[in-house]
C-alpha cells in the first residue's frame, strides 16, 4: 500500500533509515499479518516469534555491536517500533521490553561481566526478558514498592511480587526493581532457575491477547552479588528504562493507526450505500480527513524527539508529551475506523478491533494517559498534583 507520509517526513530519513523500515515492513508482512489474527483470538504467542525478532535485529537495535546489538540511532528504533506495531502491539511489546527494559537497564547499569552473559543472547532472541516494576498495590506509584532485598551471606534475598508483566510467563530472565535494606531501589537480574522464583500467568485478558502476560513472584529467593546491576541505586534506573520504551511507544503506535486508517481508507473506497462509495460522505470525509491530520502531527512530533534523543537532549517530559500524544490518537483512529467499517468492523478478517483492544493497554502500561498529563502539567507550572 502507499506510504502514508502527508508531509515527506520521510525525506528526513537517512538511506540506512529507509532500509531498515523496509526490512521490518517486509518482515511483518511475511511473519505476523498472516498469522497474527488467529494467535490473539487463541490468547497465545506467535510460535518462534523472539527468535524470528532477534534475527532481523529488531532486538536491542540501539546496543552497541559488540555487546550483540545493531549499534542503530534513536530514529531507527523508533521506525523498527513502528512497523512491528503496524502487525500488532504485543509484537512491538515484546521487542521493546527485551530491548529497552532489559537490555537497555542490563548495558547501562550492568558489569561488564553481565553485559558479555546477557546481552547477546538477548539480542538473538535465544533468552527473553522481562521487567518488574509494578506490584499489586503500586502502578502509577513505583517508588512505594514493597519487593525487598536484604543481605544474606555473600548475596541477598529477594522476597515479594510483581504484577502485569510483559513475558513474565515465558521469560529466562528477569530485571526486577526492589529496595535495600537502606530504602534504596536495585535492580536485580532474576534467572528463571533459581529457586523460589515463580511467573504465575494472567489469564482472560481482551487485550493484547498475543503478548503473554503474568505476575513475578519471589519467596526468599536467593540472588548473588554478581545478580546486582552494580551502577544503580534510585528511581533513575527504573524511570530511564521507562523513558527509553515510551520514547519507542510513541513511534509504534503510528504503525497501529496508519494500519487502521489505510483499512479504513480502502474499505471506505470500495464500500457502497446508497448507491455510491462510503467515501463520497462528507461524515467518513471527516474521519478519513483528521485520521491523516493527527498521524502527520505525530509522526512529525515522534520525529523530531528522536533528534532531540540522538543528540541526548530529549526530555522525560518531552518523552511523555509524545506517548501520551500519540497513544491517544492511536486509540481514537483505531475506534472511529472501527466505526467506518460497520459490522465488518468488529471480525478479525480486519485488524481494527484487535488494534483497538491492544491500545487499550498501551493507552495504560508505561504511565497512564492521565499521568502523562501530570507530568506536562507539572513541567508547566512547577507544581506536583500526584
Ligand atoms: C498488558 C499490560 C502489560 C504490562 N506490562 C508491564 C511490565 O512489563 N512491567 C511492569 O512493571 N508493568 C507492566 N504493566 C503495568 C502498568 O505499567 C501499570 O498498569 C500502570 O503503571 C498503571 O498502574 P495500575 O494499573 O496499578 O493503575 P493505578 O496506578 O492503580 O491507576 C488507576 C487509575 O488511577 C489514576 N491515577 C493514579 N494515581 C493518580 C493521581 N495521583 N492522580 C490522578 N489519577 C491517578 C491512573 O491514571 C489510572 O487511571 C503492564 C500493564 C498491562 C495492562
Amino acid at each position: 500500500m502507499k506510504e502514508v507520509d502527508y508531509f515527506q517526513v520521510q525525506e528526513l530519513l537517512s538511506e540506512e533509515h529507509l532500509m531498515i523500515q523496509g526490512m521490518i515492513r517486509e518482515f511483518i508482512n511475511r511473519e505476523v499479518k498472516p498469522f497474527i489474527d488467529v494467535a490473539a483470538q487463541e490468547h497465545r504467542e506467535l510460535s518462534g516469534l523472539m527468535l524470528k525478532l532477534g534475527a532481523v535485529g529488531a532486538l536491542g537495535s540501539y546496543i552497541p555491536q559488540k555487546y550483540g546489538g545493531a549499534g542503530l540511532d534513536q530514529i531507527a528504533y523508533g521506525l523498527i517500533m513502528q512497523e512491528l506495531e503496524a502487525g500488532d502491539s504485543a509484537v512491538r511489546s515484546a521487542a521493546s521490553v527485551q530491548s529497552s527494559l532489559v537490555m537497555f537497564p542490563i548495558y547501562t547499569y550492568g558489569s561488564e561481566e553481565q553485559r558479555v552473559k546477557y546481552l547477546p543472547k538477548l539480542a538473538k532472541g535465544e533468552w527473553v526478558g522481562s521487567f518488574g516494576l509494578t506490584e499489586p498495590n503500586h502502578g502509577s506509584d513505583p517508588a512505594r514498592m514493597e519487593t525487598k532485598l536484604v543481605k544474606s551471606g555473600t548475596g541477598y534475598l529477594l522476597n515479594g511480587a510483581k504484577m502485569w508483566i510483559t513475558n513474565a510467563p515465558v521469560c529466562d530472565l528477569a530485571v526486577v526493581w526492589a529496595k535495600d535494606e537502606e530504602g534504596k531501589i536495585r535492580g536485580v537480574i532474576v534467572e528463571r532457575t533459581m529457586v523460589g522464583f515463580s511467573t504465575p500467568k494472567t489469564e482472560n485478558k481482551w487485550s493484547l491477547r498475543a503478548s503473554m502476560t503474568g505476575e513475578l513472584i519471589f519467596n526468599d529467593v536467593y540472588i548473588p552479588r554478581e545478580n546486582v546491576l552494580p551502577d544503580v541505586r534510585s528511581m533513575k534506573g527504573p524511570l530511564s528504562c521507562l523513558n527509553s520504551a515510551r520514547y519507542g511507544i510513541s513511534w509504534g503506535v503510528i504503525g497501529a493507526a496508519i494500519d487502521c486508517y489505510q483499512t479504513a481508507l480502502k474499505y471506505a473506497m470500495e464500500r457502497e450505500q446508497f448507491g455510491r462509495p462510503i467515501a463520497a460522505y462528507q461524515l467518513q470525509q471527516k474521519k478519513l480527513a483528521e485520521f491523516l491530520t493527527e498521524i502527520t502531527k505525530a509522526q512529525l512530533m515522534s520525529w523530531r524527539l528522536g533528534v532531540l534523543k540522538n543528540e541526548g537532549r530529549a526530555t522525560p517530559q518531552q518523552i511523555s508529551m509524545a506517548k501520551r500524544n500519540n497513544v491517544n490518537m492511536a486509540l481514537q483512529i483505531a475506534r472511529e475506523s472501527r466505526q467506518l467499517l460497520g459490522a465488518m468492523g468488529i471480525v478479525g478478517d480486519f485488524p481494527i478491533m484487535r488494534h483497538m483492544m491492544n491500545l487499550e493497554s498501551v493507552i495504560t502500561y508505561e504511565g497512564t494517559h492521565d499521568i502523562h498529563l501530570l507530568i506536562t502539567g507539572q513541567d508547566i507550572t512547577g507544581f506536583s498534583a500526584f
